[in-house]
């Protein structure tokens, strides 16, 4: 099965109770450990490119790549800009047939959010990719947005609501007590307010800053709405780890396969991991071959 619209994709899961992992794709073996874990899993996916893997490899040249290792693939897999946060780069990303699309504009005043969100949101549908929008700040780093912690508000429901009314968004991240990176001390997320927020705007929640957060809490929140979960730095600490333990055991290993093998061979466990926390292995059956 080719590319699946991220639309498609986060509406499956969320009327079926399970969630899509979001996994970030840095280079050719995060990649192929990504596909490869969905594959055996028989789990529809998003390949995740952000703005710091942009900077170091290129948009075209990671999405080109992807292209390559998609050849014996047979689950639904979309392509995702992930917090883009200028309006030239998400045409881009439409224009290289990304499936799914994300603008990040929660930095900006609200009817600036909404009005370049809903912009971008019009060419997005009218071409059946999926877009994503934020609406409050998630604490932490991410790529090259940084947020004090003591500015990382929770969403309110009001502005959850009018956001994703004006904006027609097809998916929304909000604030509910996560961060990006590395926490601190263990995230508690905000379960009533996730509920109510996700009543109310009654469309799929996006999770942000999902490494990290303890599984019965990943859980818990797919129950109440999450239908898309990020996964970054936890899959970078994998890879990174299953290069380190090559290359702890023996410093003149120089062989690159052996090392960034092992970086993906341990990478591709964790999203497998990931993968059925989340619930969404066996579910490629869900979507037609067509
Ligand atoms: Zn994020």
């Amino acid at each position: 099965m080719p590319y699946v619209s991220g639309k498609k994709l986060i509406m499956n899961a969320w009327e079926n109770k399970y969630a899509i992992g979001a996994f970030s794709a840095h280079n050719a073996e995060s990649i192929q450990a990504i596909l490869g874990a969905a594959e055996e899993e028989k789990s529809p996916v998003m390949l995740m490119i952000g703005q710091k893997y942009i900077q170091y490899m290129g948009i075209e040249e990671l999405r080109g790549m992807i292209d390559i290792f998609m050849k014996d693939i047979t689950v639904p897999v979309c392509i995702h800009l992930d917090h883009s946060r200028k309006y030239e780069q998400v045409v881009k990303a439409i224009q290289l047939n990304f499936q799914s699309v994300m603008f990040d504009g929660s930095g900006l005043p609200f009817e600036e959010n909404i009005a370049i969100t809903k912009k971008l949101v019009e060419v997005a549908n009218a071409l059946d990719i999926g877009a994503e929008g934020e609406i409050g700040k998630i604490g932490g780093t991410e790529d090259d947005i940084s947020v004090e912690d003591e500015d990382a508000m929770i969403t309110t429901c009001d502005e959850a609501v009018s956001f994703a009314e004006k904006t027609g968004v097809d998916y929304l991240a909000v604030s509910i007590g996560t961060a990006h990176g590395v926490y601190k001390k263990t995230p508690k997320l905000a379960f009533q307010r996730l509920s109510d927020i996700s009543k109310a705007v009654n469309r799929p929640i996006v999770l942000h800053g999902g490494s990290g957060v303890p599984d019965d809490q990943v859980k818990k929140a797919i129950t109440l709405g999450v239908a898309k979960v990020n996964v970054d730095t936890e899959l970078r600490q994998a890879f990174t780890k299953g290069v380190l333990e090559v290359l702890t055991k023996n410093p003149e290993e120089y062989q690159l396969a052996a090392s960034l093998g092992n970086g993906r061979k341990v990478m591709k466990e964790k999203v497998i991991e990931k993968i059925r926390i989340f619930g969404s292995n066996n579910k490629a059956d869900l979507f037609s071959t067509k």
